[in-house]
């Protein structure tokens, strides 16, 4: 489903100006930038704006037939492409109908507009069938791809977008939207929740719906546990076990940058003061060509995790918790 969402998020309001502005718009965009910057909303946003035919400045009027359609998420020349289930990949049968979408008028009689999302999600042979749907645009449809991993589409795929980074926000105002959204929480937690989503506010939402914070606490203070030999690493990999894999190895990364850019002179950790003692100590200690191989070794299943591959959840718990307690101990 489309997010109903007409607005994109403030922080994006100045493109969303300069885009909505323009006399033509380009055949396809790709809307690039951090999980939870905002970028689907843009997209909906701008797939609504696009598909009105009476807009009003620079936004969709909520009041023409093709806004009630889209509304009533029923109108017919708009298309949403996802993977069927979440995680897994977009494939060429989604593309085909994609393609048959195209080639047939608009029912409305104006413009036709596709969001793909995420588009890094498609496979090769879907890749490779959407460069011919990008090879021979047509004049009144706008595809629309919104990726977190652009790098990830094909570099020929790329070259046919106009490419648009969506930015994160200043943190001021990342900090009183999420006081806005999220306002039981204290402003320490707002800015916890930001840190840990790498300042897009839409991710720190979701963590916060996660129960992100409560998480933390207890994965850090089975870190110092472990590390002071008051419990062992079987015993964590069964207490985190309600501790999302993604979110687990997406902290054990952050920690061990953390602790390159101690090792090679940052005076403070950045992104995990929660842990800056324990990461200050390591950091003396360790020699950076270990660290180098420890982190070859978790990006290599962060891969596989976000890849949803099969992975024994226990034994690569607790193969995580004894390197890091073995980096801890190197003298
Ligand atoms: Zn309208």
């Amino acid at each position: 489903m489309l997010d109903s969402a007409l607005l994109p998020c403030p922080w994006h309001m100045s493109l969303w100006t300069a885009l909505a502005d323009q006399s033509q718009h380009a055949h396809a965009y790709l809307f690039a930038g951090l999980p939870g910057v905002g970028k689907r909303r843009f997209a909906s946003a701008f797939s609504a704006f696009l598909l009105c035919t009476d807009p009003q400045r620079g936004m969709a009027c909520e009041r023409c037939r093709s806004c009630l359609l889209r509304k009533a998420g029923t109108h017919p020349d708009s298309l949403f492409i996802a993977p069927e289930e979440e995680g897994k990949a977009i494939r060429v049968d989604a593309i085909r109908q994609l393609g048959d979408f195209i080639a047939q008028t608009a029912q409305q009689g104006g413009r036709k507009v596709v969001i793909l999302h995420p588009a890094e999600a498609m496979n090769l042979n879907a890749a490779n069938a959407l460069l011919k749907s990008l090879e021979e645009p047509n004049r009144d449809t706008f595809l629309l791809l919104v990726s977190d991993q652009p790098s990830r589409l094909l570099a020929t795929i790329r070259s046919r977008c106009r490419v648009q980074t969506l930015n994160t926000p200043v943190l001021t105002e990342a900090l009183g939207w999420l006081a806005q959204e999220l306002s039981d929480l204290s402003p320490e937690q707002h800015a916890a929740l930001l840190l840990m989503a790498g300042g897009a506010p839409l991710r720190a939402v979701g963590l916060h719906q996660m129960d992100a914070l409560t998480l933390r606490k207890l994965v850090v203070d089975g870190i110092k546990e472990l590390l002071k030999n008051q419990c062992s690493a079987s015993q964590l990999a069964e207490r985190w076990n309600n501790v999302p894999l993604e979110l687990l190895v997406d902290w054990f990364c952050s920690l061990t940058l953390d602790l390159l850019k101690l090792k090679t002179g940052a005076e403070e950790c950045v992104a995990n003061n929660d842990m800056d003692k324990v990461l200050g100590y390591m950091a003396q200690r360790l020699d950076v060509r270990l660290l180098m191989d420890w982190q070859a070794w978790l990006f290599d299943h962060r891969g596989k995790i976000l890849g949803k591959a099969n992975l024994n959840r226990v034994l690569f718990v607790e193969s995580l918790l004894i390197q890091w307690k073995q980096l801890a101990e190197r003298r």
